[in-house]
C-alpha cells in the first residue's frame, strides 16, 4: 500500500496482459521492485477470452482469466507492487519520469514500460455483449479452432478481416465475410486471396442487423443497404475484425506513434524515442496480437530497462 503521494520508482509497468506481468516477472527477479499498475481492465484482454489453447506450457488449455490470474501470482511472488488503479497522466521530459494515478498520486520513475494493450472495436450490438465468448470472437486465430467443420461470419473489410476470413476457411465449412460497403479496404493482394478462396462469400454493401441466439450464436441477420434486402445466416460462430485501437491516448505528444496510434518501438527492440521508457505487447504490435509475442516482447522490454538503469549507474 502506498501512502505517500510522491514516491520514487526505478522501473514503472503500466499495464497488466501478458506483457505487462512478463515484464513485472523479469524485473522483479532483477531487483528492480518494479510497481505495477493494472488500469482499468486488470489481466487485459485475455480476462474476456474464455480458453486459450495456444499459449505453450498449458497441455490442457485454459481460462484466460486463469492464466491472467497465474501471470498475477508469479509477479507477486518475486515481490512486484501491484496496484489497481488507472494512470491518468505523464510527463516525459525530464530524465526522471513523472507519472500520476487516478488518485493524484506522483510515481517519479527511472523506467517506463508501457503494457497498456489494445482494445478490440466492437459494433455496438446488444446481441454482441450477450454472446460475447458464446460464440462471438474478435480473435480468429484464438478462437477460429473451437469452429471447426463449421459455418461462421466475420465482419470487416480491411487486412485483418481478410486475413482472418482466409484463416477461418481453412478451418470451417462455409465463412461469411460481411462488407458494409462495395469494396474492401484490405491490400489487392488479401483481396485476391478472400476472393480465390471457395467457401468463402463475400457479402457486399452488407450490415449486420442483429446476432441471433440465446446461450450460443444460432444465426446472423444481415441486411443488404442497397437492395433493403434481409437473411439470415445459419452460423455458429461470429467474429468481429473491423480493427483495434491500441490504449495509447495518455502518451500522446510524449513518444512516437504511427498513423494508427500504435507506439513506435525500435524494430526488434523495445526502445522508444524516450530514454528510458519502453513498450511491449499490443499497444505497439498491431500485427501478431497474442499472448505469448506480448509475452516475448514484455521479457524484453524488462531485460532492456534493467540495461538502460545499469549503464545509467541506477542500478
Ligand atoms: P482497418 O482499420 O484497416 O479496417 C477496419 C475495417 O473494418 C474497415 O474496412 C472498415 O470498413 C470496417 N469497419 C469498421 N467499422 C465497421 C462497422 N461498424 N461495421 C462493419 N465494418 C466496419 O483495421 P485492420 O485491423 O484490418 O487493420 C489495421 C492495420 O493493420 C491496417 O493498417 C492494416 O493494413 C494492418 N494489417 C496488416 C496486416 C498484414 O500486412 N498482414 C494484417 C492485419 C492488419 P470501411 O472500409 O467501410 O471503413
Amino acid at each position: 500500500m502506498h501512502l505517500k503521494t510522491t514516491e520514487r520508482a526505478k522501473c514503472l509497468i503500466i499495464g497488466s496482459g501478458p506483457a505487462g506481468y512478463t515484464a513485472a516477472i523479469y524485473a522483479s527477479r532483477a531487483n528492480l521492485s518494479p510497481v505495477l499498475y493494472t488500469g482499468k481492465e486488470p489481466g487485459g484482454q485475455l480476462t474476456i477470452t474464455n480458453d486459450v489453447e495456444n499459449y505453450p506450457g498449458y497441455p490442457q488449455g485454459i481460462m484466460g482469466p486463469q492464466m491472467m490470474e497465474d501471470f498475477k501470482n508469479q509477479a507477486l511472488r518475486f515481490g512486484t507492487d501491484i496496484r489497481y488503479e488507472l494512470i491518468e497522466k505523464v510527463d516525459l521530459s525530464g530524465p526522471v519520469h513523472r507519472i500520476w494515478s487516478e488518485t493524484g498520486h506522483e510515481i517519479q520513475a527511472d523506467t517506463v514500460i508501457i503494457a497498456t494493450g489494445a482494445s478490440a472495436k466492437w459494433l455496438g450490438l446488444e446481441s454482441e455483449q450477450k454472446l460475447m465468448n458464446k460464440g462471438v470472437s474478435a480473435c480468429a486465430v484464438c478462437d477460429g479452432f473451437f469452429f471447426r467443420g463449421q459455418e461462421v461470419a466475420i465482419v470487416g473489410a480491411g487486412d485483418t478481416a481478410a486475413e482472418e476470413a482466409t484463416y477461418l476457411a481453412k478451418l470451417c465449412k462455409k465463412v461469411h465475410l460481411l462488407v458494409r460497403r462495395n469494396e474492401m479496404r484490405a491490400s489487392k493482394i488479401m483481396q485476391e486471396r478472400v476472393l480465390k478462396t471457395e467457401n468463402l462469400i463475400v457479402h457486399w454493401n452488407t450490415v449486420t442487423e442483429e446476432i441471433l441466439g440465446e446461450d450460443g450464436v444460432e444465426g446472423v441477420s444481415i441486411a443488404n443497404i442497397q437492395t433493403g434486402e434481409k437473411s439470415v445466416l445459419p452460423v455458429t460462430g461470429f467474429f468481429v475484425a473491423i480493427g483495434h485501437k491500441p490504449n495509447t491516448d495518455l502518451f500522446e505528444g510524449w513518444i512516437d506513434m504511427d498513423d494508427n496510434k500504435y507506439i513506435k518501438a525500435f524494430p526488434g527492440r523495445s526502445f522508444t524515442n524516450v530514454e528510458g521508457v519502453f513498450a511491449c505487447g499490443d499497444a505497439q504490435d498491431h500485427i501478431y496480437r497474442q499472448a505469448v509475442t506480448a509475452a516475448g516482447t514484455g521479457c524484453m522490454a524488462a531485460l532492456d530497462a534493467e540495461r538502460y538503469l545499469s549503464e545509467k549507474g541506477i542500478i
